[in-house]
C-alpha cells in the first residue's frame, strides 16, 4: 500500500471510530473528543446561524484550539456582523475573517453585474464560487479536519449528512456535530447556554446566507425555502458542501 493511500485508509479508521464514540456524547464532548484524536489544524467555518452559534460556543467554552473562520462574502445582512462582534464580545475569542479575492469579484461583477445572480442557476453558482467556495480552499489549505454546522433534517439534499466522513480527494476528515440534532434542539441549546443569535432568526429566517439570497421562510415552507428563493428549489446548496464522502453511515443511526 503507497504511503498516501495508507495515511487516506488511517483516517477513514479514525472518522469510522470519532462516529462510533459520539454515539453517547453531547455536542461539547463531541468537539473535545474530536480535537483529542485528531493531529493537526482543525477549522470551524461558521456563518452564525444557530448550528453554528451552538458550536462556537461549545469551542469557545470548551477553550478548543479549534480555528474558527467566517467567509464575509461582501452581502451579508447588517444584523450577521453584529452577532459577529456580540459573539466576539461574549466570549472573548476572534473569529477570523476570510474575504473573497478582489480580482475575481471585479471580474464577476464585470461579467455579471452588481447583482447577477438572479439571471441564472449558473451565474448564481458563479457567485458563490467566487464569494465562498474559493475562500473555502483557503480556509482549509493545510488543515486535517474540518467542522460544520451541518444537519440531516435541514433538507433533502443533507438527508445523507454523517457525523463524520473522510474526504480522500481533499484528504480532510469533515465533521458535522449536529447532524442528528433536530432544529428545536439547537435553540433550545442556544436559549440554555444564552449564546449571541442572529436575531432575523426571529423574523422567520431560518437559514441565513448572504442578504440578497435570502428571504423569510413562510409557514409550511422547509428550512431552506428561503435560500435562492427564485430558482424554485432547484438547488438550495451553494457549492460549499459538495464533496462527496467515500464513506457514509444510514442516515438519523443516532438517537435524538
Ligand atoms: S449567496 Fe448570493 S450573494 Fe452570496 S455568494 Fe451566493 S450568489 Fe453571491
Amino acid at each position: 500500500m503507497s504511503r498516501r493511500n495508507e495515511g487516506n485508509w488511517n483516517s477513514a479508521v479514525l472518522a469510522w471510530q470519532l462516529t462510533q464514540k459520539a454515539k453517547c456524547l453531547d455536542l461539547p464532548d463531541r468537539l473535545v473528543s474530536a480535537r483529542r484524536e485528531i493531529s493537526g489544524r482543525i477549522v470551524f467555518t461558521t456563518s452564525f446561524g444557530v448550528e453554528d452559534q451552538a458550536i462556537t460556543h461549545a469551542i469557545f467554552t470548551q477553550g478548543l484550539n479549534i480555528y474558527v473562520v467566517t467567509f464575509d462574502t461582501g452581502r451579508l445582512f447588517p444584523e450577521t456582523l453584529e452577532v459577529w462582534v456580540e459573539t466576539e464580545r461574549r466570549y472573548g475569542r476572534q473569529i477570523h475573517a476570510l474575504l473573497p479575492d478582489r480580482v475575481g469579484v471585479e471580474m464577476l461583477v464585470e461579467r455579471d453585474g452588481v447583482s447577477g445572480f438572479h439571471r441564472s442557476l449558473e451565474a448564481r453558482l458563479a457567485c458563490c464560487e467566487v464569494r465562498k467556495v474559493e475562500p473555502l480552499v483557503r480556509a482549509l489549505a493545510g488543515a486535517t479536519a474540518w467542522i460544520t454546522g451541518l444537519r440531516a433534517d435541514q433538507s433533502a439534499e443533507r438527508a445523507w449528512t454523517p457525523y463524520c466522513s473522510f474526504l480522500p480527494r481533499d484528504r480532510l476528515v469533515k465533521i458535522n456535530p449536529l447532524f442528528d440534532w433536530s432544529r428545536n434542539r439547537v435553540v433550545a441549546f442556544i436559549q440554555d447556554h444564552r449564546v449571541p443569535y442572529n436575531p432575523l432568526h426571529d423574523r422567520g429566517f431560518l437559514s441565513i446566507g448572504c442578504a440578497p439570497c435570502t428571504r423569510a421562510v413562510l409557514p409550511g415552507e422547509t428550512e431552506r425555502a428561503g435560500r435562492w428563493w427564485w430558482e424554485h428549489g432547484e438547488k438550495t446548496e451553494c457549492g460549499l458542501h459538495a464533496d462527496h464522502p467515500a464513506w457514509r453511515p444510514e442516515p438519523a443511526q443516532f438517537e435524538a
